[in-house]
């Protein structure tokens, strides 16, 4: 698995002080007031559990799993949603915790759903950003890293599937995603 690897973005440790670091930010931001946090799987699996352990607010754990339309998605608010959230978010803080922004087109759908669906604030945290790869104005209200234009694995990120359980967040060489 390491083979296919082409150089390591973050280490373990530079990942835990910045996940550290995000939920003080997070903390200020909201201070006492309850969220909803929903872990947008699976890829946000890991920054997500990591994250939560940190908040000092009431927090609840809920799981969606979703992929997006493409550019359509963006004007319609089109959403495919393959695993959604159990709870009802009306009159809630909602905290999305995202893995990566590439174009954001996920993100801009996701958060207008949650703001239809009556959301008090919906607050949107990722661990990566890649924003030279933008079609749409996307900004994370909370950012980790800003990553270049690679495809990165680790940390709960995946290439077809595998690479999630690599400790740390690295860029994967060309080679094995051009095949
Ligand atoms: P977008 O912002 O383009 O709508 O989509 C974001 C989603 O694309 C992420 O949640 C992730 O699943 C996937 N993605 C984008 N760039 C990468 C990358 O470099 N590595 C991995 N593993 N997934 C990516």
């Amino acid at each position: 698995m390491t083979n296919d690897i082409d150089r390591i973005l973050y280490t373990e440790e530079q990942i835990y002080k910045r996940v550290k670091e995000l939920a003080q930010e997070i903390n200020d931001f909201f201070g006492n007031s309850p969220i909803v946090a929903v872990f947008v799987l699976k890829g946000s699996a890991f920054f997500a559990s990591d994250l939560i352990r940190w908040l000092e607010m009431d927090v609840t754990m809920e799981f969606m799993s979703v992929s997006s339309y493409g550019l359509e998605s963006v004007s319609s608010g089109k959403l495919s949603i393959k695993k959604d959230i159990d709870t009802d978010v009306a009159g809630k803080n909602v905290l999305i915790i995202e893995d990566i922004i590439d174009t954001g087109i996920t993100l801009t759908t996701l958060k207008k759903l949650f703001q239809s669906r009556g959301a008090k604030t919906v607050k949107v945290v990722t661990m990566l950003s890649k924003p030279s790869r933008r079609l749409v104005e996307f900004e994370a209200d909370f950012t980790g890293f800003e990553v270049p234009d690679a495809f990165v694995v680790g940390y709960g990120l995946d290439y077809a599937d595998r690479y999630r359980n690599l400790p740390y967040i690295a860029a994967l060489k060309r080679s094995v995603y051009e095949k």
